[in-house]
C-alpha cells in the first residue's frame, strides 16, 4: 500500500464532506449550459470535476473562473 504510485488523476485535496484532505478523482467534462436572458445561447464550459474517493462526493468546477 505504501509503496503504491500515485495515480495521476488522482489529486489529494480537502473534502468539505469528510472535513479532511482525501484522495479525489480528477476529471474533466465538458458540460452545456445556458447564457442568462431571454434568448438563450448555450455554451459547452470545461468543468474540473474532483471525486471523492472517500465519501464519492464529486465537486465541479468551472475551469475559466479557476
Ligand atoms: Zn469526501
Amino acid at each position: 500500500m505504501a509503496s503504491q504510485r500515485p495515480d495521476p488523476d488522482e489529486m489529494v485535496e480537502p473534502c468539505a464532506n469528510c472535513e479532511r484532505e482525501t484522495p479525489h478523482a480528477v476529471t474533466v467534462e465538458l458540460r452545456t449550459e445556458s447564457a442568462d436572458g431571454a434568448n438563450a445561447s448555450f455554451s459547452r464550459e470545461p468543468y474540473r470535476v474532483a471525486e471523492c474517493r472517500t465519501c464519492g462526493e464529486a465537486f465541479a468546477q468551472r475551469m475559466s473562473d479557476a
